[in-house]
């Protein structure tokens, strides 16, 4: 049995900021197991290469239409993440170059929430225990703070089994796998992590949940 869920601030409909589907599929459950109208936002310039990004959005898509959701696939404006991240790129995860990345892609969400009746926003990325739950909820705070009656919900995703099911529903569902955060720099970093403890190379494409 999951846990009735409810907006703060009595709100009525919710802005999802995504990152991918594996993150995602959990907090998609939760929100509709509690009824709560909802609409995917994928905004996420950080993720390098191209090809990388087509994969993560197409998995998002193809999970969001099996539930009926409806899916924004906002701008790929990489040229602009990669210029904010200009002096940051030997930056470690979970340092200023990602608290840039959250607030570029929580400002997007806000503002379009913002103009398209929403008075929610939340994110996925929370969900992921490589991430800094309260580094993230700074920067939604900060990003709806700048828009009159828009709140950034500050549910932790990983609590009452969130985690467990992550990991289950991408099995499930069979999700592409990501190896590294998302940005050229995680992955440079990943992949030189990787050769120092011979391990082979990121491979884009390959790993999927549940067959892997
Ligand atoms: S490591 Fe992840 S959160 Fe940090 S800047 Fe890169 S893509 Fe963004």
């Amino acid at each position: 049995m999951r846990e009735k869920l409810e907006l703060p601030n009595k709100g009525k409909k919710l802005l999802l900021h995504s990152c991918c589907a594996p993150c995602s599929g959990e907090v998609m459950e939760a929100i509709i197991a509690s009824g709560i109208d909802f609409t995917i936002f994928f905004h996420n310039p950080n993720i390098h290469p191209k090809k990388e990004y087509d994969l993560r959005k197409e998995e998002n898509i193809r999970f969001a239409e099996k539930h009926n959701i409806p899916f924004v696939d906002a701008d790929y404006d990489v040229d602009d993440w990669f210029a904010r991240a200009k002096g940051m790129e030997w930056e470690p995860e979970r340092g200023i170059r990602c608290t840039m990345c959250f607030d570029m892609r929580f400002e997007r969400t806000a503002l379009f929430a913002y103009e398209n009746g929403f008075d929610t926003i939340c994110s996925s990325l929370g969900i992921s225990r490589w991430k800094n739950m309260e580094q993230i909820n700074d920067c939604g705070i900060r990003a709806a703070s700048h828009y009159e009656g828009i709140t950034y919900w500050t549910y932790n995703w990983r609590k009452k089994g969130g985690s467990t099911r992550m990991l289950e529903i991408s099995k499930r569902e069979e999700f592409y796998m990501q190896e590294y955060c998302g940005c050229a720099y995680s992955l440079r970093d990943t992949n030189k992590w990787r050769t120092e403890n011979g391990r082979e190379k990121i491979k884009l494409g390959e790993k999927y949940y549940g067959k892997d």
